[in-house]
């Protein structure tokens, strides 16, 4: 079954169609990166999954459930965006605890599912310390440790490691890899970096304008692109 399912996703702002009906499932535990041009509309697709943003027209399900009407925070989505975001007068142990304390649950509970999330990040060592505290690769971490705690049925991320120097991106590249092999949690991906869609995805969207350009495993569109785009994107030989 798919987690999430869109049916001629069209998004415009006023006059302009940034989104022009995308249609594509994505299969649970899946973890698909959206790579394309900027502008193309990539984090508008993500907010709209996430429910951030509302679709001129078409669909969106997840988990079988038609989510269109259903608020950001009851879609079973967690969602980590590239400016870490963290609350500077919360602890780091706060900041992960936050949204759990917002749904109600004990301080048993909210305890426990922040040291397993601070367990599977490795960052047990910095629940008491403040974000102003932490470096970008450290901050990051908590984003994503934020977003583990909520358990959701999908995590979206939004270019999550274009603000970190290119060597933490490399690490950081395989820390989301045994974070999606620990969890087995259906992942969608947005990048700009060819090489970080072709060592994370199962299979990449290459969007362009507003419309799918390919989709398929980093294997096929690197061997077999459909179009002069996609061969340039994702760097195969011509
Ligand atoms: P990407 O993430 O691929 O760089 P975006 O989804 O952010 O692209 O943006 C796609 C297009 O939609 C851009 O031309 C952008 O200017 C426009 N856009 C995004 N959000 C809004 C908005 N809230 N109002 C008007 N235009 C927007
Ligand atoms: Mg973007």
């Amino acid at each position: 079954m798919a987690t999430v399912r869109l049916t001629g996703a069209t998004k415009a702002f006023g006059p302009v169609e940034v989104l022009k009906g995308i249609d594509l499932d994505i299969a649970d535990g899946e973890f698909v990166v959206f790579v394309g041009p900027s502008g193309c509309g990539k984090s508008t697709l993500l907010r709209s999954i996430a429910g951030l943003e509302t679709l001129t027209s078409g669909s969106i399900e997840i988990d079988g459930r038609q989510v269109d009407d259903v608020s950001p925070s009851a879609r079973g989505i967690a969602m980590v965006f590239q400016s870490y975001a963290l609350y500077p007068h919360m602890s780091v142990r706060e900041n992960m605890g936050f949204a759990l304390k917002l749904a109600g649950r004990s301080k048993a509970e909210i305890a426990d599912a922040v040291t397993a999330a601070a367990r599977t990040l490795d960052i047990e060592h910095l629940l008491d310390r403040w974000p102003k505290e932490l470096s970008g690769g450290q901050r990051q971490r908590v984003a994503i440790g934020r977003a583990i705690v909520r358990q959701p049925k999908v995590f979206l991320f939004d270019e999550p490691l274009s603000n970190l120097d290119a060597a933490l991106r490399v690490r950081m590249r395989y820390e989301f890899a045994s974070l999606h092999r620990a969890l087995g949690t259906t992942m969608i991906y947005v990048t700009h970096d060819q090489v970080e869609a072709m060592t994370l995805a199962d299979r990449i969207v290459v969007l362009n304008g507003g419309v799918i350009e390919q989709v398929g495993t980093p294997g096929q569109l690197y061997a077999a692109p459909d179009t002069l785009f996609v061969a340039g994107f994702i760097g195969a030989p011509t």
